[in-house]
């Protein structure tokens, strides 16, 4: 019998193919993507979209440290020298932004178009009515896709961004924070 944990996977794909954002094949366990099969396509999408900023970037470094589900959508999390140079943040931002917000509107197990759902146990999963488990969890339409950034500037915590996903597209669309409630 094979042992199913060790059969790569897209995952150990991914990874052997950015070495350097995954720290290397001695040391990659930590960026591991922990989610469902469902997400793959974002996630490949949003390595790339980090391996693209990095080449832009020589002198920054980046690392994925993890990549998991939390309250049923992506958690992205990566660390390095590139929050220091303006361009590469905001290039490796937008792309962890982008696939945590389609992820809220994609299937965690078959990658269709999804949405949040609450099981019965209160467990919190992003799925198709195919795969979903449980209610449908009421979201006010002018917060749905809404994506904030917030960043201290001078140690004060200021709005930096306020976007909407729109997933036809893959791409963000500004909007008025004072439309949708939040404060400046
Ligand atoms: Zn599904």
């Amino acid at each position: 019998m094979t042992d199913r944990k060790a059969a790569p996977d897209w995952r150990d794909h991914m990874i052997s193919r950015h070495p350097t954002l995954f720290g290397g094949p001695s040391d990659y366990r930590s960026g591991r993507p922990e989610t469902g099969d469902g997400w793959r396509d974002l996630l490949e999408t949003a390595v790339e979209r980090l391996a693209y900023a990095m080449q832009a970037a020589p002198n920054a470094t980046l690392r994925i440290d993890q990549v998991k589900t939390k309250f049923g959508t992506l958690r992205f999390y990566a660390s390095g020298t590139f929050a220091a140079d303006p361009d590469a943040r905001c290039a490796v931002e937008l792309a962890i932004d982008l696939a945590e917000a389609r992820s809220a509107t994609t299937c965690e197990s078959c990658g269709d178009e999804g949405r949040l759902y609450e099981s019965i146990g209160g467990w919190l999963a992003t799925a198709c009515p195919l795969h979903a488990d449980g209610t449908a969890v009421p979201l006010r339409p002018e917060r749905a896709g809404l994506v904030i950034r917030r960043r201290y500037i001078d140690n004060k915590l200021e709005l930096v961004s306020c976007r909407r996903y729109v997933r036809s597209t893959d791409s963000f669309v500004d909007v008025d924070p004072a439309e949708v409630g939040i404060e400046e």
